[in-house]
């Protein structure tokens, strides 16, 4: 299939003004000036984009995709995350992981959603293990799953500052990384320790004495729920500002909400390159509930709306910026040639009219469709 987006306002996620997209099967194949190929015979499809935006697809690097949940026992099971929740909510790309419950939900089960949601068009992948140590795993080893098992890019979320947590030593925790180093090293991947930060009393503490005590690269480490507390969050600035990946919580509304936590920063100056959005979707949150995927995007659309944050700024922390820190750019995270076809089509209200992932068209008119494959 051939088909070209027709005159859209491309946010690569920087602004390059209205463009034709060229997609070719499941990947972009050129971005040009309008009318290039205007005539073109080999054209399976114009798709109108008089007056829409188009963006990267969002990837949110923190999905409970079998259900998080479990702390108020069976009955607050959380079940599995639907692949057109996923479409209306702009996301193109997941990272799929465990939560507190790593005994009744395993990562076989993970794995083998990842893969299911995969034949949806879709790009999932996964983390190995959960909150707690020993880290669950599919080979009985993280640095095996991370060198044989494509979708595994890492292990998360790890939990630490927080009563539900293994309450790992500095020891455990640094073994544990090494060999995710390791694994993702010979696997040819981001080998990412995603943490989990509670509310617990020392924040990002024990990972700045990992840090400290060892050789082992600062930004292998995505601690995340940044936003739930004022004070957690001023720590997670300095731990930015000195080289580290910080992943803000969609959804927030006791801690810090993300609209407001961007403003903070991008009024601080600072380099934003490491600054991350996920939404913690499809787990339990704090005041019962589950939480929604939808968040995630709802939260970049606030931040340009209610902030005035420009859209080239806000989509960064959705897409280019989750990428490189996940080892997935250029192919993931950017609208250039050469880049898989994930592309979210939005009108001036900034609501999303159109989806592609990986040329597959998934949403349109703001609704799920089911294209031929
Ligand atoms: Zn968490």
């Amino acid at each position: 299939m051939i088909a070209l987006l027709k005159n859209a306002e491309c946010y690569c996620p920087h602004y390059s003004g209205p463009k034709d997209i060229l997609i070719a099967e499941d990947k972009i194949e050129s971005i040009d000036p309008v009318g290039r190929w205007e005539n073109c015979p080999f054209l399976d499809r114009i798709i109108d984009c008089d007056g829409l935006k188009a963006f990267p697809g969002l990837i949110d690097q923190h999905v409970h995709i079998v259900g998080g949940g479990g702390e108020q026992g069976f009955a607050s099971r959380i079940g599995d995350i639907a692949a057109d929740d996923i479409f209306l909510s702009g996301v193109t790309t997941l990272v799929g992981l465990l939560g507190f419950d790593s005994c009744t939900k395993d990562p076989a089960n993970l794995f083998a959603k990842a893969r299911s949601l995969q034949e949806t068009g879709l790009t999932a992948y996964l983390y190995s293990g959960s909150y707690a140590f020993p880290m669950a795993s599919l080979t009985q080893s993280i640095l095996r799953d991370l060198i044989l098992v494509d979708e595994v890019i890492g292990v998360g979320e790890v939990a630490i500052a927080d009563h539900r947590s293994s309450q790992p030593s500095v020891s455990e925790l640094a073994e544990l990384a090494s060999a995710v180093h390791a694994g993702g090293m010979i696997g040819g991947k981001a080998g990412v320790v995603h943490i989990h930060l509670g509310e617990g009393k020392r924040g990002l503490g024990l990972l700045r004495d990992v840090l400290d005590q060892t050789d082992l690269p600062m930004e292998m480490f995505v601690p995340t729920h940044v936003n739930r507390q004022r004070e957690l969050f001023t720590q997670a600035m300095e731990y930015c500002k000195v080289g580290g990946n910080i992943d803000l919580t969609a959804g927030e509304t006791h801690g810090i909400p993300v609209p407001d936590a961007v403003e903070t920063l991008v009024n601080s100056g600072m380099d934003l390159s490491r600054v991350t959005v996920s939404s913690d979707s499809n787990g339990s949150i704090p005041t019962g509930g589950v939480g929604k995927i939808q968040e995630l995007f709802d939260d970049i659309r606030g931040c340009i709306l209610e902030k005035g944050i420009r859209p080239e700024t806000a989509f960064r922390f959705v897409t280019e910026n989750v990428a490189k820190i996940l080892k997935l750019y250029p192919r993931k995270g950017t609208l250039r040639a050469g880049a898989d076809a994930d592309i979210a089509v939005l009108d001036c209200g900034y609501h999303l009219r159109k989806l592609f992932c990986r040329g597959r068209q998934t949403v349109e008119d703001g609704h799920v469709v089911r294209s031929e494959e």
